[in-house]
């Protein structure tokens, strides 16, 4: 057996790994190596893979056999590429170890710096650079970030003293004035000397040993520092918030250190190669002079913006602006990047495909389009259902000009778009507690930190007063299209008092606040929010997308008014209209649909059904006309009656009363329907074979309302669908009462009026005799709501109390997602798919949609494709999912039969 491979090497030029080994190498270990070759400035170093982390966890937290003498071997090239030597006294080399998995995990896992450093090679590094302060300052953030990383002691130990240093010693030096804040970069040699003294008695307060001086002991415990934070709890809860499941671990990155910490010419940075909030192609992000690695992120200083980075150091600029060009010339992507500048020159130290805001997801892939990077089918995968969600996001309605003016409280740094109101929360417990008691919160934090992920997954908006629109608030909560302001300095927080105030105004938890993230300001109280106009880029792409894509797109709505909004998101028809929810439109109606129930006889039935013929023939006029000839499938009475009726006494009293019965007459009717389970009960079009005047009535009512429109001149393509069906001949009777009744409205109004009579395939009995039913059926519905509840035998207003457990990986995990809102396409999907294939062996041009709420779910639409659908139907705001998702089909068939050289997939498609 071949040996395994556990490190890759990079450097001068040539790199054993490359760019597409994300899985092996982790996000960061491939794009060094990618970045490596080709051919720009990177830092020497290697990569031990992902697969070692697994090895090492597997093994009880042991080096994989092997492993030592790899790195041993690895660093002897590093050495010899750096010509300088770990640990040496004169000109030693300096490495990062730094962790880094297939999937970016912001600021979870553990990095330490200027590892090598001891007592003797500190003073080489100062003599070799003749920068005594620079070696010092190096040898500080060492000690800390190893004495906290890699052996547990507590961050805030080390920044304590460090601050105490700068109050007790460094301000009087300096003779700062009491309000004068004292940088990390006032402070001299000496004191970094005295400091390194104190960091050290920590350690040994701590650790009950001397910090470790030999460097092979150091990058051993920087090494297992690095496995270890794979399972911290925050990194697990990370993990588990963002649905990251299937890769192995960390790979950790030993990198040649450079710095950024060398003076007035050195410093860091991170940046985006465009915009991510709007996807404009401006050069975007934040540079620290004189300063190292987390200084940026961690908000220590404010940093500069990159176009005063060009004003201070032109030549630094301009080669950062090469690598700009470079990078996204070769990952035809916007890049999120992290470099260092030493003395002068440029290194890059990372690069990934940045985050993006919703809006600037379309914005970017739409100008790669343009800029001839990327083709439109490129563009169209790239976009993933919650960006199209994210797009929907409230703002803030600026018509309130004077609630506006009155209750705007401060401002901070815009760095998520989208407005949010909610409960100032002060930590992640507290507004997750809420959260889960429907509150809706806003996390208000100094900063936030990897441990708040799940308090600022809870909020609806998050707002911090320190760091920059590259801090971990904004990263992480850009992520998820979350409203967030940071860097609000005038926020003065008491996490004691639960409070915090801005000058005079004090803010207590609990308190209401509304955040406007795309102007930075933050406002006291609940202010409305508005929907926001749709980015032009969104509507190029989502055009491209509907000339792709085979499968039409339809929306359920039950009123002109979810029509017409359906029909401007992209809906291309209702694929459900459910009469039912016409009948609690008024009082009136109500009342009428009551009387019918209660009613003992045909003949009251029939005359109650004559009040409400008028309003559902009103209802259906206005829904022909809003859909203006784009087909409308209406589906006749579906949910049991008693769902009707008044349970209480008083309702039943007040319904006697009205209809002129006896109270006792109407509570025993209530009584009558009552079913032990209403789901498999009289519902569906069982009720219309025992109240066939029911269908009358609601054929009536759809059939005058198309001929009425169809005189004005309005184009109608009605589809009566009767749900519930389990048999052919079931289906017969209630096809020949409905045409007897639609034809005969037909002939008396003289207008020609095409329409279609089918069923929707929602019990497995239909499914399975679908060949026959299609002899009936002039189209199916997949009500995959019922059919997945009635499949799997679990009622889905009951699963909610053990689903979850079938879903979690950790536990049962027998499902991969709820198949409540993700079709279970193995079960359910053989039966959809079966249905099909039936239906049409029969009847070849049977149309075929899907109608439950799988229909909006791209997943789900992908396998609607799959299996030769005509059409998905979803609720409005849906539609544009469904579309998108739609054309991603076509796009991954095309792909899959290219590359792995079989003929397209044949599909049971109509025409
Ligand atoms: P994260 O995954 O949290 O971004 P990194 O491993 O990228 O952690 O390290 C954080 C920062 O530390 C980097 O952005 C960079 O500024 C600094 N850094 C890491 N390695 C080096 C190095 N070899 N030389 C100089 N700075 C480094
Ligand atoms: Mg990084
Ligand atoms: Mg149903």
């Amino acid at each position: 057996m071949a040996k395994t491979k556990y490190v890759y090497a990079f450097g001068a030029g040539v790199a054993e790994g490359d760019g597409t080994m994300k899985d092996l190498l982790g996000g960061k270990g491939a794009g060094l190596a990618e970045m490596t070759k080709i051919g720009l400035p990177v830092p020497a170093g290697f990569t031990i893979t992902t697969e070692v982390c697994d090895l090492y966890y597997k093994s009880g937290k042991k080096w994989p056999a092997g492993l030592d003498a790899e790195v041993d071997r690895q660093l002897k090239t590093l050495e010899k590429i750096a010509g300088k030597k770990l640990g040496d006294s004169k000109d030693p080399l300096l490495v990062s170890v730094r962790s880094g998995a297939a999937v970016s995990m912001p600021g979870m896992m553990e990095t330490i710096l200027n590892l090598g450093l001891n007592d003797a090679s500190v003073e080489g590094l100062a003599a070799k650079t003749g920068n005594r302060r620079f070696a010092l300052d190096a040898y500080r953030r060492f000690i800390m970030m190893y004495g906290s990383t890699a052996m547990g002691i507590e961050r805030e130990e080390f920044d304590h003293a460090f601050g105490e240093l700068k109050d007790n010693v460094t301000r009087i030096r300096t003779k700062a004035a009491a309000n004068v804040k004292i940088n990390d970069t006032d402070v001299d040699a000496d004191e970094l000397a005295q400091l390194i003294e104190t960091f050290k008695a920590i350690y040994r307060k701590h650790i009950k040993a001397e910090f470790p001086q030999d460097p092979r002991v150091q990058l051993k415990g920087a090494i297992d520092a690095v496995f270890g934070s794979w399972m911290a709890d925050k990194a697990v809860t990370y993990r588990k918030v963002e649905k990251i499941a299937n890769i192995k671990g960390t790979a950790v990155n030993i990198v040649q250190m450079v710095f950024g910490n060398m003076g007035d010419t050195s410093g860091t940075g991170v940046c985006f190669t465009r915009d991510p909030n709007s996807g404009d192609n401006i050069f975007y992000g934040d540079y620290l002079i004189n300063a190292q690695g987390e200084d940026v992120v961690a908000g220590i200083r404010t940093p500069i913006k990159l176009s005063d980075f060009e004003k201070k150091d032109k030549k630094a600029y301009k080669q950062l602006l090469d690598v700009r060009k470079k990078l996204e010339d070769h990952y035809k992507d916007m890049q999120d990047l992290e470099f260092t500048v030493e003395e002068g020159k440029l290194y890059m130290l990372q690069c990934r495909t940045g985050k993006r805001s919703p809006g600037a997801a379309f914005k970017i892939a739409v100008d790669l389009v343009k800029e001839k990077l990327i083709t439109k089918e490129q563009a169209i995968m790239r976009i993933k259902a919650t960006d199209i969600e994210g797009i929907f996001y409230p703002m803030i309605d600026k018509s309130q000009t004077k609630i506006l003016k009155d209750s705007f409280l401060v401002q901070g740094i815009d760095a998520v778009p989208g407005a949010a109101v909610g409960q100032v929360a002060f930590d992640a417990k507290t507004a997750e507690a809420w959260a889960a008691d429907g509150k809706k919160v806003i996390l208000v934090r100094k900063e936030t930190s990897p441990e708040d992920v799940g308090g600022m997954h809870a909020a609806q908006g998050i707002l911090t007063a320190t760091g920059g629109k590259t801090s971990h608030a904004a990263v992480v909560a850009r992520g998820w299209g979350k409203s967030c302001i940071v860097g609000c300095e005038k926020l003065d927080i008491d996490y004691v008092k639960r409070q915090f105030s801005v000058g005079s105004t004090i803010v207590k938890e609990g308190a209401f606040l509304t955040l406007d993230g795309s102007a930075g300001n933050v406002y006291l109280g609940e202010l409305t929010l508005v929907k926001p106009e749709l980015p032009a880029a969104y509507l190029t792409l989502m055009g491209w997308a509907d000339k792709i894509r085979t499968l039409k797109v339809r929306t359920n709505a039950d009123t002109p008014y979810d029509a017409e909004n359906a029909v401007r998101l992209g809906a291309e028809g209702i694929g459900l209209c459910r009469t039912e929810h016409m009948f609690f439109d008024s009082e009136e109606r109500i009342l009428a649909i009551r009387e019918m129930i209660i009613a003992d006889d045909v003949e009251t039935r029939k005359k109650a059904l004559a009040k409400l013929l008028p309003f559902q023939t009103k209802d259906f006029e206005g829904i022909f006309k809003a859909m203006d000839g784009k087909p409308v499938t209406i589906r006749l009475i579906d949910p049991p009656l008693h769902e009707f009726v008044p349970h209480d006494e008083a309702g039943q009293r007040a319904l006697a009363a009205a209809v002129g019965v006896s109270y006792e007459h109407v509570a025993q009717r209530v009584e009558q329907l009552h079913e032990a389970n209403p789901m498999l009960g009289h519902r569906g079009c069982r009720l219309t074979i025992t109240y066939p005047e029911i269908l009358d009535m609601q054929v009536t009512a759809i059939i005058s309302a198309a001929c009425n429109m169809a005189k004005k001149g309005v184009k109608v393509a009605p589809e009566i669908m009767i749900p519930l069906v389990i048999d052919a001949k079931e289906l017969k009777i209630l096809e020949v009462r409905t045409r007897s009744v639609a034809d005969a409205i037909i002939a008396k109004s003289g207008v020609k009026l095409p329409y279609m009579v089918g069923t929707m395939i929602e019990v497995p009995r239909a499914a399975l005799l679908a060949d026959k039913i299609a002899g009936v059926a002039e189209f199916f519905s997949f009500g995959t709501n019922d059919l997945t509840q009635m499949t799997l035998g679990m009622s889905r207003d009951d699963a909610g109390k053990f689903l979850p457990e079938y879903v979690d990986e950790k536990k049962a995990g027998i499902f991969k997602a709820d198949p409540f809102q993700s079709l279970d396409q193995e079960g359910v999907g053989m039966l959809v798919k079966m249905g099909i294939e039936k239906g049409r062996s029969t009847r070849p041009h049977l149309k075929v949609g899907i109608c439950g709420e799988h229909g909006g779910e791209a997943k789900s639409v992908k396998f609607c494709h799959k299996v030769g659908m005509d059409y998905v139907s979803c609720s409005p705001y849906r539609v544009p999912i469904a579309r998108l998702a739609a054309a991603q089909a076509v796009i991954e068939e095309a792909k899959c039969c290219c590359s792995c050289k079989k003929p397209a997939a044949k599909t049971g498609k109509r025409k």
